[in-house]
């Protein structure tokens, strides 16, 4: 029976015996409340064994629950001043491995030792999404990523085409995930509290990516365009990137798409198409 980590006073304990300060800009706010930390790692859903890997693990409480189902854990913390706190908290669990590192620098593949892994994290906000866009795009032999985020970006990855934070980041997510938002949380839940409100989003990756494109390259530079200036409509952002009036005429009469509306209207099939009308015209 070891001590709960997500207990306000042990963490209280833990902050004051190793002099901790609370690195704001590292993100560092510590869960406090049992309820929500087991709602993450059963997200997981993780067996004896299956390999893990949690990105910042704090003092490591999300850490233990992950332990606690027998899953072997690879925390990477980059605050080495967390390092002898979590040597002392997770003392008593032989399958946690922690790694001092930075994520955005980690060759996760390696780390993870080329086998295929699940990622529960209850993520630094100020790296969010080059963090998740980095887990995506290295296409990683990963099933589910189950991550807490701050509730505005965890609507972004959910939402809909024309949705007020439908966006670059809704596109990607969406292209090679099923995200779905699980449950809100509090700021009170975690010590420090932030000022925003958190939620926790579990993506399951597909098999293969949502639409299939001819050059995925394309794809996401269409995808850019549209997003990058959103006031304008769909066919003059598609002519600021260097298509003629002609080109853009054809495509978007190939994808049967009226011109004059704006990139968050559009979906990954309309996205898609422009992509490989594009790719054709070029060709
Ligand atoms: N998992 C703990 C919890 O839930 O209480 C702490 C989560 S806290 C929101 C984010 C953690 O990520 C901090 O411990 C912070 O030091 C760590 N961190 C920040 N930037 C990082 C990076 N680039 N690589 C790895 N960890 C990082």
């Amino acid at each position: 029976n070891e001590v709960d980590l997500s207990k306000p006073d042990v963490v209280r304990y833990i902050v004051d015996r190793f002099g901790l300060r609370m690195n704001k800009k590292l993100g560092q706010n510590f869960l406090v409340n049992h309820a929500v930390v087991q709602s993450i790692a059963d997200a997981a859903v993780l067996k004896e064994n299956d390999p893990v890997l949690e990105i910042g693990p704090g003092i490591g409480t999300l850490t233990q629950a992950l332990a606690e189902t027998g899953a072997a854990v690879t925390a990477v913390e980059l605050d080495t001043h967390l390092l002898p706190v979590l040597e002392k908290t997770l003392e008593h669990y032989p399958n946690v491995r922690v790694v001092q590192g930075d994520i955005l620098r980690t060759d996760i593949l390696e780390l993870m030792g080329h086998k295929p892994f699940t990622v529960c994290a209850n993520l630094p906000y100020y790296i969010t999404t080059p963090i998740i866009m980095k887990l995506l795009e290295q296409r990683l032999p990963v099933e589910k990523l189950v991550v807490m985020v701050q509730r505005e970006v965890a609507q972004r990855m959910t939402s809909a085409p024309g949705s007020k934070v439908y966006g670059a980041l809704s596109v990607s997510v969406q292209y090679y995930t099923e995200p779905h938002l699980l449950f809100e949380i509090p700021p009170k839940a975690f010590m420090p509290a932030p000022e925003v409100t958190s939620a926790v989003v579990s993506m399951d990756i597909r098999k293969e990516p949502a639409v299939e494109v001819l050059e995925e390259k394309r794809f996401f530079q269409v995808v850019k365009i549209a997003f990058s200036q959103r006031r304008k409509t769909f066919s003059n952002t598609l002519k600021a990137a260097g298509l003629s009036k002609e080109a853009v005429t054809d495509i978007l009469n190939n994808c049967g798409i009226d011109g004059g509306r704006r990139g968050e209207t559009m979906s990954l099939d309309e996205f898609a198409c422009v992509a490989d009308a594009w790719t054709r015209y070029i060709r």
